[in-house]
């Protein structure tokens, strides 16, 4: 299984083995917070330079480094505008919904938020706990055979 990353509004940021297909889906954060899929860089804008370590590689040209600092600064601008609002869209639908928790959250395909109904927070329960039992499962496996499963 890949690995993807996900950010969550506490400010952790953290990786998790996901199936291609659900890696869109918003995965639990130790905080008891949802995270949301990071997508991968260079994946969102495809003029920005590559990149090498942490930082953006040295071309030697600095009007080129110059354009690729601001175009990586407002792609996290973008991001973190986008965390924001998530975050307070999902608070104000948790002070609307008394006795609800952000585990009571699911998302939306258009990226807003609603309170799952009880049959759907079960089916996610499950899911939740169907994950890490295969991922931990998965990990045993790996410890004891080296096989990556
Ligand atoms: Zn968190």
């Amino acid at each position: 299984m890949p690995i993807y990353e996900y950010q969550c509004n506490c400010g952790l940021r953290f990786e998790k083995k996901v199936t291609a297909p659900k890696r869109q889906e918003p995965q639990k954060c130790v905080c008891g917070d949802t995270a949301t899929w990071v997508m991968p860089k260079g994946v969102s804008i495809s003029f920005k330079p590559k990149t090498e370590g942490m930082g953006p590689q040295n071309t030697g040209v600095s009007s080129w480094d110059h354009n690729a600092d601001r175009v990586i600064g407002e792609d996290a601008r973008k991001n973190w505008a986008t965390a924001g609002e998530r975050s307070k869209q999902k608070q104000d639908l948790l002070r609307s919904s008394p006795g609800k928790t952000g585990n009571d959250l699911a998302r939306n395909l258009d990226g807003t938020y609603r309170i799952m109904g009880e049959k759907e927070r079960q089916t996610s329960d499950a899911a939740t706990s169907a994950r890490q039992l295969h991922y931990d499962i998965s990990r045993r496996i790996k410890d004891k055979t080296g096989v990556d499963i």
